[in-house]
């Protein structure tokens, strides 16, 4: 469904990946693990198609199209990678801190209202702790909230594979515990996921697990 192949990134002449080839399948979760700097973030980026340039192939086949060999989308400005089925939240969430939880929702949604209706409520099923919150502020809102308003959020634009960028970091437990429920919940769906993560909680639930050091995959 996703298929990376000897990518290199740069940000301008500095080089932040070296030859990366993965995949993710429908109903896959494929953790990304590595130090601070290693390249999470920018392989992430690269997918999306944000601030970094790239090198090699990056190949989308939308699910329920299995005759077709998918489609080469490095090319790809974000939000058409975005409509074709590519959901991303980032490390730093990127919520309308001033807007209520259910404006955040609504912003991000497309398409006839009953439609929003249906993934709204799709989105409050996965994370129920947010349906007691609509009216309140993001800013008002735990970082375990607004992470879970954040995968919500992006739920509202259905997508077909979540790229997230440590979900988990400096997150209590328990909601930890909520957001992997809901993770596996939607991989149990047939959502495709790859995460950068280094909490155990998440990582020990992967369908694989890839490395990288210093830009490169341990062990390619
Ligand atoms: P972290 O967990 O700290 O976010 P990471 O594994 O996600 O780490 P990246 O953020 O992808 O790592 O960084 C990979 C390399 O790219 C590092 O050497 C970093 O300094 C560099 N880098 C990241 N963002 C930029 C940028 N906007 N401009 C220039 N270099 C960058």
């Amino acid at each position: 469904m996703l298929e990376v192949d000897h990518l290199d990134a740069f940000y301008g002449p500095a080089q932040a990946l070296f030859g990366v080839s993965l995949q993710v399948h429908p109903g896959e979760m494929v953790v990304l693990q590595g130090l601070n700097g290693a390249g999470k973030s920018t392989l992430l980026k690269s997918v999306m198609g944000l601030e970094v340039q790239t090198r090699g192939t990056i190949r989308y086949q939308p699910p329920g199209d299995p005759g077709s060999a998918g489609v080469t989308i490095q090319g790809w400005e974000t939000h058409r990678r975005a409509q074709a089925g590519l959901g991303y939240v980032a490390e730093d969430r990127r919520l309308f801190t001033g807007l209520s939880v259910r404006e955040n929702l609504r912003i991000a949604a497309r398409g006839p209202a009953a439609a929003v209706a249906a993934l709204e409520a799709q989105a409050l099923d996965l994370f129920p702790a947010l349906k007691s919150m609509l009216a309140r502020p993001a800013a008002h809102m735990s970082g375990g909230e607004q992470q879970m308003l954040a995968i919500a959020r992006t739920l509202m634009t259905g997508p077909r594979i979540l790229l997230l960028d440590e979900p988990c970091e400096g997150i209590a437990p328990v909601l930890v515990e909520s957001i992997r429920d809901a993770l596996l919940a939607l991989k149990a769906q047939g959502m495709a996921l790859l995460v950068a993560e280094q909490n155990q909680l998440l990582a020990s639930r992967a369908d694989r697990l890839l490395h990288l050091v210093a830009g490169k995959v341990r062990g390619s």
